[in-house]
C-alpha cells in the first residue's frame, strides 16, 4: 500500500469526483523540504522560519535568510512555497529581542506583533523572501493577525520593498487565521488578504481558552470541537465573498478524521506534516464532495468534540 501511494507522488491530489484540494507540506528545514517534494507535495503552505532566527546571538542577515529560502525553495523544485514571517514571542525568546518577560505570552508580544513592534527584523525578513528566484515562487504568510490593520502595514512594508527591488508583479500576501477575531472578521479580512489558512493550534487553544501547552488541560484540547469548526465554516465562507481560497495548516489538515469535515465546510488547500502527505493524498481520493459536505453539517450541529469523533469514525468505516 505504501509503494502505490508513493508511486502517486508525481499526481495531483484530487477528490473521487475530481475536484482539487492541494496537498501541501508545512516545513521547518530544508530536509523537511526534500522529504516534502519526495512525498508528493504539491509546495509548502507553511514554512515555519523561525528555526532561522532561535538559539543565536543575534538576527540573521537579509544575505544568511536568502540563502536559506533559496535553498528550500530550490529543493521545491519550483512548487509554491508560502513562507510565515516570524512567529517568535515570550514562549520562544530569542536573545536580541529585548523582551520583558509575560505573565501570558500566549496573549502576548507573538507573532506579527513582533515584527510590528521591531520594524527592522520585518523588513529584512521581507526583503530576503523577495530576493528568492525565481520571483513568484515564495508567497508571504502573516501569523497571529487579529485585526485587517496589521495585514494593512505588512502589505505596505511588502509593497514598498517589492518596488525597490524592481519585482514585476503584486506579490500575494496572506493570513493566518489563528485567532477567533480573524475568523469572525473572515469576510473583512479577507477582502484584502490574497489567501487564508486556519491554524487550527492556536485557533483551538483561542477559542477553547486552553493553553496548548499546558498537560492539565490537554485533553479538552481538541480542534474538532464544534466551536472550532464553526470558526472553520465562518472562514471559509468569508474567504469566498472575496473569492479567496482557504486552506489549513494547522495540526487538524493531518488528521485523516478530520480531513472530509475540512473539506465539507469548504477548505480547498490542505498543508500537513511532510511524512503523511502520501495518505492524504489517498484519502482524499476516495471522498465525495456532496457526502463531505453532508458530513461537515452533522458535525457542526454536534455539542462536543467527541461527538464529532464518534460521526467521522462512522464516516471514515
Ligand atoms: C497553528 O497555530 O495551527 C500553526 C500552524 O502555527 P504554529 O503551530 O506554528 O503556531
Ligand atoms: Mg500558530
Amino acid at each position: 500500500r505504501r509503494a502505490d501511494m508513493l508511486a502517486r507522488a508525481g499526481e495531483l491530489c484530487r477528490m473521487a469526483d475530481g475536484t482539487r484540494i492541494e496537498a501541501f507540506a508545512n516545513l521547518g528545514s530544508i530536509g523537511d523540504a526534500r522529504l516534502a517534494r519526495d512525498n508528493g507535495a504539491e509546495g509548502s503552505g507553511l514554512l515555519r522560519t523561525e528555526f532561522l532566527f532561535l538559539e543565536r546571538e543575534s538576527a540573521p542577515s537579509v544575505a544568511e535568510q536568502t540563502a536559506d529560502y533559496q535553498a528550500i525553495a530550490d529543493a521545491l523544485d519550483g512548487r509554491p512555497l508560502i513562507v510565515r514571517l516570524l512567529d517568535i514571542g515570550g514562549d520562544k525568546p530569542a536573545p536580541y529581542l529585548p523582551m520583558d518577560a509575560e505573565e501570558n505570552p500566549a496573549l502576548g508580544l507573538r507573532g506579527i506583533r513582533v515584527g510590528l513592534a521591531y520594524p527592522q527584523m520585518l523588513e529584512d525578513q521581507v526583503r530576503a523572501i523577495l530576493s528568492v528566484r525565481p520571483t513568484g515562487q515564495c508567497r508571504i504568510m502573516v501569523p497571529m493577525i487579529a485585526s485587517l490593520d496589521e495585514l494593512r502595514a505588512v502589505r505596505a512594508a511588502v509593497d514598498r520593498i517589492a518596488a525597490e527591488l524592481d519585482l514585476p508583479d503584486r506579490v500575494p500576501v496572506g493570513v493566518m487565521i489563528e485567532t477567533p477575531a480573524a475568523a469572525v472578521t473572515a469576510d473583512l479580512i479577507a477582502s484584502e488578504a490574497d489567501f487564508l489558512s486556519v491554524g487550527t493550534n492556536d485557533l483551538t487553544q483561542y477559542t477553547l481558552a486552553m493553553d496548548r501547552g499546558n498537560p492539565a488541560v490537554a485533553p479538552g484540547i481538541d480542534g474538532l470541537h464544534p466551536a472550532v469548526l464553526r470558526l472553520i465554516a465562518q472562514t471559509c465562507k468569508g474567504g469566498a465573498v472575496h473569492g479567496r481560497w482557504t486552506g489549513v495548516c494547522g495540526g487538524l489538515a493531518s488528521e485523516p478524521l478530520a480531513v472530509p469535515i475540512l473539506i465539507g465546510l469548504g477548505v480547498t488547500e490542505l498543508s500537513c506534516a511532510p511524512a503523511i502527505i502520501p495518505e492524504i493524498k489517498a484519502l482524499v481520493a476516495t471522498l465525495g464532495m456532496e457526502a463531505c459536505r453532508e458530513h461537515a453539517t452533522a458535525c457542526l450541529a454536534c455539542t462536543s468534540a467527541a461527538q464529532v469523533r464518534t460521526l467521522a469514525r462512522e464516516f471514515a468505516a
